[in-house]
This record gives C-alpha cells, sequence and structure tokens, in this order.
C-alpha cells in the first residue's frame, strides 16, 4: 500500500452522494426509489443557455482561457451583483472557478493551518468541517438554531471566536435547512465583527436568488467587511447547472492573487464553452429561473404542512432553497436509522442530519427539488411505513 500523506485520514464526504449511489443500485435492481437525497433542481438547464455553450464549441472555443476567467464573463457577474445587490464590484475581483465548492475550497486552504479555527455553520453543507479539517485547522461549530429557522444567534457566534480564529463561514439561505439569517442578525454579527478585524468571512450565496419572502441579504452590501469579505456564488442551483462546473467568488484585492494562484496550481481555468453559457445565464432572459423557483414554491406549500402531518415529525418552514429539514425525534428512530430504514424498506430516499454535524442530530433533510406527484408519493410511502411500525409496535406490545 502506497504511504499516503496523513491529511488523506482527515476528508470527509457529502453522504447525499452516497445515498445516491444506494438509491441507483435499488433501482437497479428493479425497486421504486423515489430520491428526495440528491440537492440539485430537476430542470434541465434553460434551453438559451445550452445553445450558448454548444455556439461556443461550434465557434471554436476550445483553449484555455485566462486562469481567472473571460472578461465578458467577469463583467457580467459584477452587473449581476449590482443588480441583485447595488453593489459596484471590480471584474478585477471575480474569480471563476469549476464551481461553487472551489471557492470554498482555496478559501479554507488560504486560512486552514495547525493551530488555526475555522468557524462554520452546524447543521451546515459537509464540506466546510472535512476541508477545515484537511487544512489542519480546527473546525469550530456555530450551531443554527431550529426554533430561529434555522439561523445562527449572533451573540452566541461572536462568542466562539478566539485569537486563532481565521475564517468565519456563513451559509444563507442554507444547506441542509433552508434556513434564512434575518438581516437584523447579521447587522448584529457585523457591528460584532468589528470588534475582531482579524477575521476574514466566506459568505455562501449560492442558494441566494432562491428566497421566498422578501429579499436575499448579501453580505456584500456591508462596506464594514470590506477587505475581508469572500464571496461565493454560482450557477449551480439559480440556472439547474450543477454538471456544468461554473462558479465563482469575489475576493479581497489583497487576496485575490492567492486565490489565482491556487487556481493555476489545481485547475488553470474553467472549461470556455462553459463560460460562455455562463454569460448567456446572466445576461439573457429570466424567466425560466423564474419558472423554477415558482415551481419550488409550490412544492414547499405542499410538503412543508405534509410533513407536518407525519406522525413523530415537527417541519419549520424553510425560508429558501429547496429543502425541509423536519424534526423526526419524536418517531422513536435515530436520523441514520430512518434515513436508512426508509431508502431500504419504504422506497424514499432522504438524507439524515448527522450528516451535517452533530446539531443535525434529530432530523432528514428532504429535497424537494423533485416533482409534486413524486413528493406527494414520497410522503405516502413514508406515512404507511411508519404506520406499518406503529402496527408492530402495538402487536409486541399486546404480545
Ligand atoms: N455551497 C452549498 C451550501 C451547497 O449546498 C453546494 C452544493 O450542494 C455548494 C456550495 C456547491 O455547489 P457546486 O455544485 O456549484 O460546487
Amino acid at each position: 500500500m502506497p504511504n499516503l500523506s496523513g491529511r488523506m485520514s482527515q476528508l470527509g464526504t457529502e453522504t447525499a452522494f452516497e445515498v445516491l449511489a444506494r438509491a441507483t443500485a435499488l433501482q437497479r435492481q428493479g425497486r421504486s426509489i423515489v430520491n428526495l437525497g440528491i440537492g440539485q433542481p430537476d430542470f434541465p438547464t434553460p434551453a438559451h443557455i445550452v445553445e450558448a455553450g454548444r455556439k461556443a464549441l461550434a465557434d471554436g472555443h476550445h483553449g484555455y482561457t485566462p486562469a481567472n476567467g473571460i472578461l465578458p464573463l467577469r463583467e457580467a457577474v459584477a452587473a449581476d451583483l449590482y443588480r441583485r445587490h447595488g453593489v459596484g464590484i471590480s471584474p478585477e475581483r471575480v474569480l471563476v472557478v469549476p464551481g461553487g465548492k472551489v471557492t470554498m475550497f482555496f478559501a479554507i486552504l488560504m486560512f486552514g493551518e495547525p493551530g488555526a479555527e475555522i468557524i462554520h455553520p452546524n447543521p451546515g453543507f459537509p464540506i466546510y468541517e472535512s476541508a477545515i479539517r484537511f487544512s489542519g485547522a480546527m473546525p469550530v461549530p456555530m450551531r443554527l438554531h431550529e426554533r430561529k429557522g434555522f439561523s445562527f444567534d449572533a451573540e452566541e457566534v461572536l462568542g466562539l471566536i478566539t485569537p486563532r480564529t481565521r475564517l468565519l463561514i456563513i451559509n444563507s439561505p442554507g444547506n441542509p435547512t433552508g434556513g434564512v439569517v434575518p438581516k437584523a442578525e447579521l447587522d448584529r454579527l457585523v457591528a460584532g465583527l468589528a470588534r475582531h478585524p482579524q477575521v476574514a468571512v466566506l459568505s455562501d450565496e449560492i442558494y441566494g436568488e432562491m428566497v421566498y419572502e422578501g429579499a436575499h441579504t448579501s453580505l456584500t452590501t456591508y462596506p464594514e467587511l470590506e477587505g475581508r469579505l469572500i464571496l461565493l456564488d454560482g450557477w449551480s442551483k439559480t440556472y439547474a447547472m450543477t454538471g456544468w462546473r461554473l462558479g465563482y467568488g469575489v475576493w479581497p484585492a489583497a487576496l485575490f492573487p492567492h486565490a489565482e494562484r491556487l487556481a493555476i496550481n489545481c485547475n488553470s481555468c474553467v472549461n470556455a464553452a462553459a463560460q460562455h453559457a455562463g454569460i448567456m445565464a446572466l445576461t439573457g432572459p429570466r424567466e425560466p429561473s423564474q419558472r423554477m423557483m415558482a415551481a419550488f414554491a409550490e412544492r414547499r406549500a405542499y410538503i412543508v404542512p405534509a410533513l407536518q402531518g407525519l406522525p413523530g415529525f415537527r417541519c419549520a418552514t424553510p425560508g429558501g432553497a429547496f429543502y425541509a429539514f423536519p424534526n423526526i425525534s419524536n418517531t422513536g428512530f435515530d436520523s441514520r436509522a430512518l434515513q436508512s430504514r426508509l431508502l431500504e424498506e419504504a422506497g424514499v430516499a432522504t438524507v439524515s442530519g448527522t450528516s451535517f454535524g452533530a446539531f443535525g442530530d434529530g432530523h432528514l433533510r428532504f429535497s424537494y427539488a423533485a416533482s409534486l406527484e413524486a413528493l406527494q408519493e414520497a410522503v405516502g410511502r413514508i406515512g404507511d411505513w411508519l404506520e406499518r411500525q406503529q402496527r408492530h409496535e402495538a402487536a409486541r406490545i399486546e404480545a
């Protein structure tokens, strides 16, 4: 066996991909599975975006591009951020990368090392903690509270900061909870961060255009964070482009050369045709994205009360993204066991809350990026399965 570096044992994974593999294996055996495990829109990339990518290939865009991305794409990103948030951001600070995850990995590698601490949401996207451990830094979980709609408490977060804290990761709207941090909480956090000028902030706003009520508050709108805010965003969710691998980071000017150097060492650039498609996504018609969001709103209106109606389930209303994160602790099953039994016995793929950190215990994640019929089928199957378990339990007690 070749001698691996010690850090390889620190890398975690995303359970959603394991659930997907198991669900696919069961389907291959002929089982019917409703897959609410994976977090990607169930819509195709809008046709005008696909056409722009196809045309770029036909027009000969086959070579390397500048490492930071082609200028018209970075200009389109800057214009889009102005349209959405009214912020003026120079295209020179935009680094185009292969997917949202890459900005996360670069930011964590840039600040993480043994002795450093990085604060991350919990329950949260599992790659934060995995990459933090890989960097050698200590992950410090920042609790998201069910009673606060899965927001954090700003005072609690500020209380986690020590002289060793290098980076604070914020994700609103959040995966796996769909939670949105209210503006007042962000205001309190930003005000408190004035006392900790050494702490950089990574704001993962990949679900920023998927907010159901009111407007999304971007951390880019806080001038106080200038010089230490890294914005993570991308095309995967808003434009149903998960497989194109296209994302971007907006970096403080002083950090940008470091991020760009990481890109040159790692991926050189993003494939050229995807970049051309990305320009069309940002500058072309927005109706397909709006229709997709309207469908998610309709599904949310169905699934939240439907889950709430299942015995032992309690479901907070997600303010954004396409995830519901019900509390299932009153079902009598723990999250991991329920995930596994629902998949194997009821044919419904979900992800255990524990896959997103210790504070996800007692929850299951449902991705409602699936048709209304699929959601109804899933809830029906889970309801029937829970009823069967109750009957078995009653029979056991009687016996
Ligand atoms: N950030 C969060 C919170 C996510 O949920 C995801 C994907 O699920 C990503 C980033 C990564 O997105 P991408 O597929 O563009 O790498």
